[in-house]
């Protein structure tokens, strides 16, 4: 008989481990699951592209109806799991109904962080997680309206760019010093400030945001040194925050998210996470790629082969059409690497290569990312680059045409 295996979930993690689970043993386990959003999952990194009007959210749905179907998956949306009985081995589910389960993953990925700040409450102060906030967005900034985006990361650039297209006033407000802090160094967040701001898009940085001002709805926000930006809606994007709360309350053990080990198990026997709402080894990832690693083990693990969770090299590609900007695994070097630099200003194109141990670490690229995919196997395998050192700032073609002995890329 099948093992009740039941995925609290219907994201990506999740949908990614019903897709390895069933290509390695169909049948294996009586798969359910639970997921709040009242829809299919879908490509969450396609978000941004939603919002700028280049794809329809019908487009990015990972999996059909069908799919589901002919696997003999349980699918319950639009159902949130309210609670977990780790004795009793049962999910609780907010219509009334209990899940028994043998195996349990949690793939409950993150919630956007709410500054605790003044007016987060008001009407047209919205947040950028999923398929809602975008008719929300849609509903609340059309073309002409003056829009404040607090956050200057991958999000918060990817919001403003898809507001700006469809005709917003927008100003970005970032608490650093530059754009992208986390994945672009000074000079790479330069180019990229100049490069969003040849948008239409106006870049505060420094913004410390004290308030949100309005009476019955958004009105303006106030920054911390006194200067104030009118507004007729905010979007917030300062990051996210693991939904952990399932787990807490069933007494796992959480950290910043659900801590799990190199078997993607948590502190409860058989009770798994993956995802954004997991912590490996003191690590949340935001990532997608993290994430279907993780699936991908833990499907193993689960089928009884030998696999275990090592931790993810990050990689980041940020969707602005036209500006092209690509970061991996250590880009900000550091004591013991050497960096190879390739810039030119007039043709807005950057290269840094962080280099340590004769392998390649870490690298920033902007104006032109064609080879960021390139760069990152390389960062992910270790791979030697002496032999092709000469040629790497230029890029793959030059490196394997002129190399003979040049390390082969995975197909
Ligand atoms: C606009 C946007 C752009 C992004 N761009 C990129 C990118 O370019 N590259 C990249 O790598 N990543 C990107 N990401 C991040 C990427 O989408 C996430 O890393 C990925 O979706 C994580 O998958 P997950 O399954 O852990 O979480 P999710 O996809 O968020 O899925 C979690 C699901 O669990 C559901 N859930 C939570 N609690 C419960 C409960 N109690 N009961 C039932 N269901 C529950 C949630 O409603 C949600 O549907 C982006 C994210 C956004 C929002």
């Amino acid at each position: 008989m099948s093992e009740p295996l039941v995925i609290i979930g219907n994201g990506m993690a999740a949908a990614r481990l019903a897709d390895e689970l069933s290509s390695r043993a169909l049948g294996r386990f009586a798969i359910a699951v639970i997921g709040e959003e009242p829809r299919l999952a879908y490509n969450r990194v396609l978000l941004s592209s939603v919002l700028a009007g280049e794809v329809v959210s019908s487009d990015i749905e990972l999996k059909s109806q069908s799919w589901w179907r002919d696997r003999g998956i349980t699918l319950r949306y639009g159902c949130r799991a309210t609670a977990i009985d780790t004795n009793a081995r049962t999910v609780a589910l907010a219509d009334g109904q209990s899940l028994p389960f043998s195996r349990l993953v949690l793939a409950t990925g993150s919630q956007p962080i709410r500054p605790a700040i003044p007016g987060m409450a008001l009407p047209g102060v919205i947040t950028f997680r999923d398929i809602n906030d975008i008719w929300t967005i849609w509903h609340r900034a059309g073309a002409g309206d003056r829009v404040v985006v607090i956050g200057g990361g991958l999000l918060g650039l990817e919001a403003a760019y898809g507001l700006a297209k469809a005709g917003a006033r927008v100003t970005v407000l970032h608490l650093m010093d530059r754009l992208m802090e986390r994945q672009l160094d000074p000079q790479a967040a330069k180019m990229l400030r100049r490069a969003v701001e040849a948008k239409g898009i106006e870049v505060v940085l420094n913004a410390d945001t004290a308030e949100i001002s309005g009476t019955s709805r958004v009105e303006g926000v106030l920054l911390k040194d006194g200067r104030s930006i009118e507004a007729d809606a905010v979007v917030v994007a300062i990051g996210i925050r693991p939904s952990a709360e399932l787990a807490r309350d069933a007494g796992i053990a959480v950290k910043r998210g659900i801590v799990v080990d190199d078997a993607l198990e948590t502190s409860a026997f058989g009770i798994h996470a993956i995802g954004e709402c997991a912590e490996h080894r003191g690590l949340v990832y935001g990532l997608v790629e993290p994430a279907y690693e993780q699936a991908r083990v833990l499907a193993d693990c689960l089928t009884g082969r030998e696999a275990r969770y090592g931790g993810s090299v990050l990689a980041t590609n940020l969707k602005v059409s036209g500006v092209n900007v690509f970061s991996a695994g250590n880009f900000l070097g550091g004591a013991g690497t050497e960096e190879i630099l390739l810039s030119d200003p007039g043709l807005g194109v950057y290269k840094k290569l962080v280099i340590a141990d004769g392998r390649l670490t870490g690298a920033v690229l902007f104006g032109d990312a064609t080879d960021g995919l390139w760069y990152f196997d390389l960062i992910r395998r270790g791979a030697e680059i002496e032999t092709i050192r000469d040629e790497l700032a230029f890029g793959r073609a030059l490196a394997e045409r002129t190399t003979e002995c040049a390390p082969k890329m995975a197909a």
